[in-house]
């Protein structure tokens, strides 16, 4: 019998499991890949690295990764305090939780800080990405949403 893992954050039990290394793919695996229950991590391995994500709020948490002592809407109300509109959870990169901060399409509306712009938290601190680590950040998010490539043409 395994344990139940609880996500810290919405209380789900329906939770995915890094696997990292070089895994033995067999018919069990590769089932448990094809539901969602296991996601292939990769042999990098990253300090802060998280054990699980919760397959309904899709947090990260567990392992060495710090718990995110801020809640949403505080990140939310930050990206706003910033000019910007909203925020989109992407998933933990070297041991922080980072958003993206969406676009205000208001042209009235100046940003106070370049671009791309990425919100990192840490326990119960929040910042914004620097130039350095933005880059990297997005180079590691983009593999694994390549199928949100921009489709946004006007069909007129
Ligand atoms: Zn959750």
């Amino acid at each position: 019998m395994t344990k139940k893992i609880k996500c810290p954050y919405c209380g789900s039990e329906h939770i995915a499991e890094y696997l990292r290394g070089l895994p033995v793919f067999d018919e069990e695996l590769q089932k448990a890949v094809e539901n969602g229950e296991v996601i292939i991590a990769g042999c990098l391995v990253y300090p802060g690295d998280p054990d699980y994500r919760c397959r309904d709020c899709h947090k990260d948490f567990g392992g060495n990764l710090a718990k995110m002592l801020v809640s949403d809407d505080e990140v939310l109300e930050f990206a706003k305090k910033n000019g910007f509109e909203g925020i989109k959870y992407l998933g933990s990169y070297e041991g922080y939780h980072v958003y993206d901060a969406l676009f205000n399409t208001d042209p009235n509306v100046i940003l106070e800080v370049g671009f791309p712009q990425f919100i990192l938290v840490k326990e119960d601190q929040m910042d914004f990405a620097d130039d350095r680590i933005s880059g990297d950040i997005r180079h590691y998010f983009a593999s694994e949403e390549d199928d949100e490539d921009d489709e946004e043409e006007d069909e007129q």
